[in-house]
């Protein structure tokens, strides 16, 4: 599968997050969606389960469309398209269209 990837560092493309960086926690497939660090927050509710645990709100990332998700390069520094490559073993990488590096 060369699409995003868990550990991979994506931009934002649009939305209220436009432009946040951050790192893919989960893919889901299936949805075409995935999980970026710190962004798409949304605020949860947590009731207080122990007298040591805080309750309160937190806010944790909710899935966003993978479509609305760019590759980051650190070449370009920006979210970038990518494009694969065929390696002479036939294996597949993942490149930059703008620079050409491998991601
Ligand atoms: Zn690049």
């Amino acid at each position: 599968m060369l699409g995003i990837k868990k550990g991979d560092t994506v931009v934002v493309r649009v939305g209220r997050d436009k432009g946040v960086k951050g790192k893919v926690l989960r893919v889901f497939r299936k949805e075409g969606r995935a999980i970026v660090e710190g962004a798409n927050l949304v605020k949860k509710h947590m009731r207080r389960r122990s007298e040591q645990e805080a309750g309160g709100i937190i806010e944790k990332p909710a899935p966003l469309a993978l479509s609305n998700l760019a590759l980051y390069c650190s070449n370009c520094r920006r979210g970038v398209r990518f494009g694969v490559k065929i390696m002479k073993d036939n294996s597949k990488i993942r490149i930059c269209k703008r620079c050409q590096n491998p991601l």
